[in-house]
């Protein structure tokens, strides 16, 4: 094995897997010991002194985690919903998801309120204990991770299994593509019920907290959590195409998905408002409804070029881009056994404007709920700075993947739209 290939195979893999549950519980002990200030924790890190105020699981956090799963799981199964059939898989395969994501959020935050107004529990809860929250998920989600590696090796559910490196690069990435267990999805279920869910529970907790502390919702928190309410519920509302992202097209159910959606995306994602619980600001109407503004604009950019792309294929190309016949690319493909797939690549409208247009939609969305924090600590803005380069770093591997799968199709397509995310730019 060269020096590059054991650097992203092996090294790479690793300290990613050793290191992130501590980053993530260094983010929260930054926002609740560090007054926010991420040089004032680097200052007194002592590996000592992290060890003494790890936050172990308690009976509270494994209740909470716990029952939330629980709940959420009992949801998908019970709750009514539409069956839809997913993409080709490259194995030439197409397994079904049971559409019921708009009455579970529904029926989860109707749960919340009525819980907390009830005194079954506290509505802050999830902040008070929130240390204990986050290691339990990633004790959890790494375990689960070890059973999925497992189950992926012996008892794949599709052929869309099997190994592709060493042990610690398949526990990293995943041995199976959609693990299920008698239909039960659950990449479906880690992605959507806990990770997404969750983000808008804790983001409500975190507001609550603050309540609370202050005996009211400061404007920074009321922008900040709304916009990011909005966006969870956005995503519930358009569920289905879920199924047709990266997430779920193409990344294997391993650490990175796994851990990644059931713990990196609650702490991360919800950092500003977990920063803003402490920092709460005076925010004027004019910025407020400026930053909601941009908010909404740029949730509007994602959802149309989602939109605009499922429209497309879903019609055979038979609809209206910005009031004219689409610009569409027949793109050919071979499945894995042998098949023949036909696809449509749309080259107007978003998608003529930049191959992954909507990712800056995406950022803005994020600067947007971010700006609320103010420009006293970096620590809320690490959001946004992971996400350009993540979705950087996705645009790329798209690109490799679309290649792969279309070959001169794409080809044509990057000639026709030659930038990835930014026109004129890259
Ligand atoms: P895309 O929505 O860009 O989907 C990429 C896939 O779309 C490709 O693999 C290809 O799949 C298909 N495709 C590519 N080009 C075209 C085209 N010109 N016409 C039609 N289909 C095309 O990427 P993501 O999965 O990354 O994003 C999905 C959503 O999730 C977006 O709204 C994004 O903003 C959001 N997102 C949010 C993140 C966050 O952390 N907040 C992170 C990443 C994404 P096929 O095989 O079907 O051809």
């Amino acid at each position: 094995m060269n020096a590059r290939r054991l650097l992203s195979t092996v090294v790479l893999p690793l300290f990613v897997i050793l290191a992130s549950p501590i980053v993530v519980v260094l983010i929260w002990r930054t926002c609740v010991a560090y007054d926010g200030s991420l040089q004032a924790m680097l200052a007194d890190f002592s590996v000592a002194k992290l060890w003494r105020a790890w936050p172990w699981p308690s009976r509270t956090a494994l209740a909470v985690v716990g029952g939330f799963a629980a709940f959420e799981a009992l949801l998908l199964v019970a709750l009514p919903g539409r069956v839809m059939q997913g993409p080709v898989t490259p194995s030439g395969n197409r397994v079904t998801y049971k559409l019921n994501g708009v009455a579970a959020w529904a029926v989860t935050h109707l749960a919340f309120v009525v819980g907390a107004a009830r005194g079954w529990f506290s509505p802050s809860v999830v902040y008070d204990h929130f240390g204990e929250i986050i290691t339990t998920c990633s004790l959890f989600a790494v375990l689960f991770c070890g059973v999925l590696y497992f189950k992926g090796l012996h008892f794949p559910s599709t052929p869309d299994a099997g190994r592709i490196e060493n042990p610690i690069f398949d526990y990293f990435w995943g041995t199976e593509l959609h693990p299920r267990w008698r239909g039960f999805d659950f990449k479906q279920f880690a992605n959507c019920r806990l990770g997404m869910m969750g983000w808008s529970l804790i983001v409500l907790s975190f507001a609550a907290k603050q309540r609370a502390l202050d005996g009211r919702v400061a404007g920074s928190m009321v922008v900040a959590a709304a916009l990011q309410l909005i966006y969870v519920a956005r995503f519930f509302w358009t569920e289905h195409w879920y199924f047709s992202t990266l997430d779920v097209m193409h990344d294997r159910f391993g650490f990175y998905l796994c851990w990644g959606v059931t713990t990196w995306l609650p702490v991360v994602y919800t950092s500003q408002a977990l920063y803003l619980v402490n920092h709460p600001l005076a925010l004027g109407a004019a910025p407020a409804v400026l930053i909601v503004g941009a908010g909404l604009f740029g949730l509007y950019v994602t959802y149309a070029a989602d939109r605009q792309r499922q429209r497309v294929r879903r019609s055979s190309g038979r609809c209206t881009v910005w009031g004219r016949p689409p610009e569409v690319i027949v793109a050919e493909y071979a499945t894995r056994d042998g098949h023949t797939e036909r696809s449509l690549l749309l080259a107007s409208g978003w998608w003529g404007l930049a191959r992954h247009f909507h990712y800056l939609g995406e950022i803005t969305l994020a600067v947007a709920w971010t700006l609320p924090c103010g420009f006293t600590h970096f620590l809320p803005w690490f959001y946004p700075a992971f996400l350009a380069v993540l979705l950087v770093h996705r645009a790329l591997r798209d690109d490799r993947r679309c290649r792969e799968k279309y070959g001169r199709f794409w080809t044509e397509y990057c000639a026709r739209v030659r930038y990835r995310i930014v026109p004129g730019l890259f």
